[in-house]
């Protein structure tokens, strides 16, 4: 069972991930945070990711694309978060899928406006401990440096910089927008409207899943 949430940087991937998984049994596999670990784990795959992702450019697809077949278990069931992000890497994907006889089940696009991405990312902080993802504008933490759950210190990430935001605003509109189409032709695809607020998104998320996968079960 394969489930791919799509849609700009700061739709809410991440989140809405982290709230679905349990309820359907998936897992979450989100290629940046992957590549974040292998970058503090100073592995030769972090190494090679690093230069990309702080110029807000994708990794090259060879590299993704292997460090995705080494994660997954094509018959499993999971929930993507960030991946395939090019054309290229969805039909290597599709390709590896249909050997063990899969596909994808469902394509849910979040929908957001490049402003709202923009204003949503540049005051995103995160927790350089647990993970935590806070918001300066609507998820405030209480004390402005630490973190809620474990008092960790706070970070914008890198590639959260306003220059490299709009760099990968850029890059997904040549890249990762023409997916829409792929996969609208590819099968189940549903759009979400992702600039509510997170507790309303996964209410509709929620109501796609059951009526989309209780049919694939
Ligand atoms: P994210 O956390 O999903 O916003 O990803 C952060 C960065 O990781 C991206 O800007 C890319 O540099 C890199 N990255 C994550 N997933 C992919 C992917 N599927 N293809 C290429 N680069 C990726």
């Amino acid at each position: 069972m394969i489930v791919i949430l799509l849609g700009l940087p700061g739709s809410g991937k991440g989140t809405q991930a982290k709230a679905l998984c349990g309820r359907y049994g998936l897992t979450h596999l989100a290629t940046g945070d992957i590549f974040r670990s292998e970058i503090s784990a100073k592995t030769p795959f972090g190494a090679k990711a690093a230069d990309y992702m702080k110029k807000g450019q994708l990794v090259p697809d060879d590299l993704v694309t292997e460090m995705v077949a080494g994660r997954m278990d094509m018959t499993g069931r999971y929930l993507l978060d960030g991946f395939p992000r090019t054309i290229e890497q969805a039909e290597e994907f599709g390709k590896g899928l249909a050997q063990e006889g899969a596909k994808v089940n469902l394509t849910v696009l979040l929908s957001l406006t490049n402003e709202e991405a923009l204003r949503r990312l540049t005051a995103r902080r995160v927790c350089g401990k647990c993970g935590e993802v806070f918001n300066v504008l609507t998820k405030k933490p209480t004390s402005e440096d630490k973190c809620d759950s474990c008092q960790g210190d706070l970070i914008q990430r890198n590639d959260d910089a306003r220059e490299t935001v709009a760099k990968r605003l850029m890059v997904f509109e040549d890249l990762t927008q023409p997916l829409v189409t792929f996969y609208r032709n590819e099968g189940v695809f549903e759009e979400v409207d992702g600039s509510r607020a997170p507790a309303e998104v996964t209410n509709s998320l929620i109501q796609v899943f059951d009526r989309v996968l209780k049919q694939k079960a």
